[in-house]
């Protein structure tokens, strides 16, 4: 049955490939559940899951520097509202399309319902690419955007929040339009600034989750970061913080990339090198390959399209990171990251392993945290943001890290209880969609046909 769903999801949208990706990940591991539950399949939970509430599609007209007319495609996916209002990021990327932005709205679906918070499912963003434009271009296209979307969000309806393409200067530009259309101020977007309603740790969060997330994974076998080498992927913001908080915890981070290639730093990052790196991506807005120009000890390797696989997952390490983008590891460089002894793969990334190179980790019982758990941190902390702003208060660094930090426990705990209770212990993807699944399919069957 669930093979036909799938089937139907495929002819249904047959352009949409990362969406069918994420869909048929979710409907694997849900046999067993449908098994035990026949209440979901009598509700018809699964067939109404994979069909997002609504979707909006609209034109972004605006205006370059030089007085051309540019026009951009503008996205929201409101995909699940059953626990909470619909909550997801917005991306700005070239790549970005419908069905990539579906499945990110799938993904979300379960990971908020993984982090305690009352959070439905959404995800948004846009095709236009921030890279290369000016600030005021930027500006002018996010009040452009936000000059149709500010119609189908609010503080309890949807609130996004940022990802690829999406930090902390877009998020400014998207509130301030929204505030002058609604002339309200109200939380409708998080990871805004801390002078206007954003919460401390909340850039940290997908990162600082990430890891928190492999030290759970780690006290499983009686481990723990120290000494381990651990290979990052990206140079934003998922990146930056998972390399600021694993050498925190005494790990050593060796590599970082962007879309252009890749670093190795043999003597690893450490924070002044970080703080170069931060510099570098958040206000100069330059290339990872500066900082082999300025580290000696680092290679640069630019990416070369005739190879099958990518050689930063082919270092001697322990650890892997993978917090660029999805479908960044495919089946050889899940087998090279266990040729070369890494034995801890956790995603900050959203879905960035393909289906194949997740079957080789759990083939191989390695300590695999998939993206809906490794990386709710992000999420996680936008919901914080929004109970502060609700009761118009802020609280402090040290309060907000420690309730992520416990999120995160609460997290790893949940999907390993669900994977112990359907037989397969150590299988988090198993863990993380069943027990996010049950979640919203008991919401669902409460609140009746909708
Ligand atoms: P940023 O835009 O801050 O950074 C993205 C990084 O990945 C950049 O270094 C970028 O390089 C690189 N990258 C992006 N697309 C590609 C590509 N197609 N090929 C190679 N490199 C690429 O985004 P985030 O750090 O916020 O997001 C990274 C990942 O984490 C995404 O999968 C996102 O969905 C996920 N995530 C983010 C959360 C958040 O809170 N921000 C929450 C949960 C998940 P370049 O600059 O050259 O494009």
């Amino acid at each position: 049955m669930l093979e036909e769903l799938y089937q139907k999801v495929v002819e249904k949208d047959p352009a949409q490939p990362e969406f069918h990706q994420a869909v048929q990940e979710v409907l694997e591991s849900l046999e067993v559940v449908l098994e035990k539950h026949p209440e979901y399949r009598k509700a018809r939970i699964p067939e109404r899951i994979v069909e997002p509430e609504r979707v909006i599609m609209f034109r972004v007209p605006w205006v370059t520097d030089d007085g051309d007319i540019q026009v951009n495609r503008g996205f929201r996916i409101e995909m699940n509202s059953a626990i909470g209002p619909y909550k997801g990021g917005l991306r700005f990327h070239p790549s970005v399309n419908l069905g990539i932005l579906k499945f990110l709205a799938f993904e979300q679906v379960f990971k908020n319902a993984l982090t305690t918070i009352p959070m439905g499912g959404g995800k948004g963003g846009s095709d236009f690419d921030p890279k290369g434009k000016s600030d005021m271009e930027v500006m002018k296209f996010c009040q452009s955007f936000m000059s149709e979307l500010f119609r189908h969000i609010g503080p309890s309806t949807d609130v996004p929040a940022g990802d690829i393409g999406v930090g902390g200067r877009e998020i400014g530009y998207l509130f301030g339009q929204y505030k002058k259309l609604r002339n309200e101020w109200s939380g409708v977007l998080t990871g805004k600034g801390l002078q206007y309603g954003g919460s401390l740790i909340r850039p940290e969060a997908t990162g600082y989750g990430a890891v928190y997330f492999g030290e759970e994974m780690l006290k499983t076998r009686g481990d723990s970061y120290d000494g381990k080498v651990c290979l990052v992927s990206g140079a934003g913001n998922v990146a930056q913080y998972t390399t600021e908080k694993i050498i925190e915890l005494g790990g050593k981070v060796v590599t970082l990339s962007d879309s252009g290639g890749y670093i190795y730093d043999e003597d690893g990052i450490d924070t002044d090198k970080l703080a170069f790196v931060m510099d570098l991506k958040n206000n100069r807005r330059g290339r990872i390959s500066e900082y082999a120009d300025k580290y000696r000890s680092a290679q640069y390797f630019a990416i070369d399209p005739e190879l099958d696989y990518n050689p930063l997952w082919d270092h001697k390490a322990d650890c892997a990171f993978p917090s660029a983008t999805q479908n960044e590891i495919n089946a050889k460089d899940a087998q090279n990251l266990i040729n070369n002894g890494v034995f801890l793969v956790s995603e900050g990334a959203n879905m960035p392993t393909v289906p194949d190179g997740v079957n080789i980790f759990i083939q191989h019982k390695i300590l695999y945290g998939p993206g809906k758990a490794a990386n709710a941190g992000g999420v996680s902390t936008s919901g914080l943001e929004m109970a502060q702003n609700a009761t118009f208060s802020s609280w402090s660094r040290k309060e907000v890290d420690t309730k992520l930090h416990n999120i995160m426990i609460s997290i790893h705990a949940q999907a390993r209880a669900a994977a112990e209770m359907y037989g397969e212990p150590d299988n988090y993807v198993l863990g993380a969609n069943a027990a996010g699944f049950s979640k919203v399919a008991d919401a669902m069957i409460a609140q009746g046909v909708v």
